[in-house]
């Protein structure tokens, strides 16, 4: 009886953990992917209905596209119109302050965030009391999968407001693991939580973990006697980038796993487990993933080497529905059975759709950039940026690259020439490697943006 509540080991196979059912989700995860199917339509069919009767929003656009919500199976998904971001903030500046897409009495609204509103004004996300437990469920399924267990001490750099990424604390909560809160940027409490013994576990973004290793990097030999053993990274790509997930690895001695997911429908929504094969969906049952063409909207199967942009409809929601939501995200679909057991598929985030840029015709995600340029260390730091004209989205080579170099320290004089040859050979484009010190690269170290528009 009591077992349920005994640290298990740090292993993470299925057998090692079969009494933690209630948080591994187990018969959900491992289920086929035709009983995941079956489990969506059958939710779906609930929340058309839904949508027809609370949404005003969706009443509205799917009326002037011709498909009433009603009658329109799962199977049939891709006769409905996609929504774009654009749209839900239209949609809340029509009825401030949740907007004509909020689907319930406004007192059932029981958590609100903000986004940050790319056009700097923010807009708001209502959550039902209900909407706040399954993105709790999802959640837990989401960082349980990346090794997160009740034994574990994790600190989080992940704000508790205003964005969707304070839900961690929640999912922290449920998993029933050990919760250590700091802010976020805040380094020297980061070490001395660190150096004090008090987490295992690191939540935070790449651009923090990569920092965070190069600083105790510099001070040498700093890492003995850190427990850390596991970093977890979110809120932008890079954990899963070989060069910046190995040197993370490397310096700090732990286990990277990453994990995504996306503010207007769940804030942790596919999770990497320790077989580090890509991030697994956690969303079955909830949600309704599609891939497709980031250019046509042609849908594309979600199959291993697919590459294309997520979109989702949501099976359950309460408060703020969505529809084939178009979330920018694009994406590699790296497989699904795994040695975990899951049979969610996996994939790897490789950009936003707004960094993408057109190089000859070719489309190119700064990442692969960020990926070279890691193997300079440790004569660079790791972070490296693309120059753009406002609005640009083509760019004539050489494309203008920005290198972040360690403040103080020396580096040879090709160092740039060999940047540049590297992003070449690699890549098949030229690009013109200015390098930058830490000290004048801007962005807070904490996240950093791929792209840059200058006149
Ligand atoms: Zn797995």
């Amino acid at each position: 009886m009591s077992s349920s509540r005994e640290a298990t080991s740090d292993g993470w196979l299925p057998g090692d953990h079969c009494d933690r059912d209630w948080i591994w989700d187990r018969e959900v995860e491992t289920e086929s992917p035709a009983a995941s199917r079956a489990r969506a339509e059958v939710a779906w069919e609930e929340q058309r209905r839904h949508l027809a009767e609370g949404s005003a929003f969706y009443r509205r656009k799917l009326g002037e596209a011709g498909v009433g919500s009603t009658g329109v199976a799962l199977a049939d998904l891709d006769r409905l119109p996609f929504t774009t971001k654009d749209e839900l903030k239209r949609a809340i500046d029509e009825e401030p302050p949740f907007g004509s897409n909020l689907s319930v009495a406004p007192e059932r609204v029981k958590r609100v965030y903000q986004t940050s509103g790319s056009t700097g004004v923010p807009s708001v996300l209502a959550l039902t009391a209900e909407d706040v437990r399954t993105w709790t469920a999802i959640g837990t399924r989401t960082y349980y999968a990346t090794g997160i267990h009740d034994h574990h001490s994790v600190l989080s750099t992940f704000a508790a407001g205003p964005f969707v990424a304070g839900h961690t604390h929640f999912v922290l909560s449920r998993i029933g693991a050990r919760s250590v809160p700091v802010a976020p940027g805040d380094t020297d409490r980061v070490l001395f939580g660190l150096r004090a013994g008090l987490a295992d576990t690191l939540l935070g973004t790449p651009s923090f973990a990569q920092y965070l290793a190069n600083r105790l990097e510099q001070e040498a030999g700093d890492t003995r006697g850190l427990a850390l053993a596991h970093v977890v990274t979110g809120g932008e790509p890079g954990g899963g980038i070989p060069a910046v997930r190995d040197h993370i690895q490397d310096v700090l001695g732990v286990t990277v796993n990453e994990v995504m997911g996306i503010g207007d429908v769940a804030p942790s929504l596919f999770g990497e487990c320790p077989a580090q094969q890509g991030m697994h969906f956690c969303g079955t049952g909830y949600l309704w993933p599609e891939l497709v063409d980031p250019d046509s909207r042609a849908p594309i199967a979600i199959e291993a080497g697919a590459v294309g942009e997520l979109a989702y409809t949501s099976l359950v929601r309460e408060a703020m529905p969505v529809v084939r939501f178009l979330s920018a995200d694009i994406v590699r679909i790296e497989g699904s059975a795994c040695g975990c057991g899951r049979t969610s598929f996996r994939m790897r985030c490789i950009g936003r759709r707004d960094d993408m840029f057109i190089v000859r015709g070719v489309n190119v995600y700064p990442t692969a950039i960020l990926a070279i340029v890691g193997e300079f260390r440790p004569q660079v730091t790791g972070r490296a940026r693309v120059i753009r004209r406002a609005d640009a989205v083509s760019v004539d080579p050489p494309v203008p690259v920005e290198v972040e170099v360690p403040d103080g320290a020396e580096f040879e004089s090709g160092l740039a020439a060999r940047i540049e040859a590297a992003v070449r050979a690699r890549l098949i484009f030229r690009c013109r490697v200015e390098l930058v010190r830490e000290s004048s690269f801007g962005d807070s170290g904490y996240k950093t943006r791929l792209t840059v528009s200058r006149q």
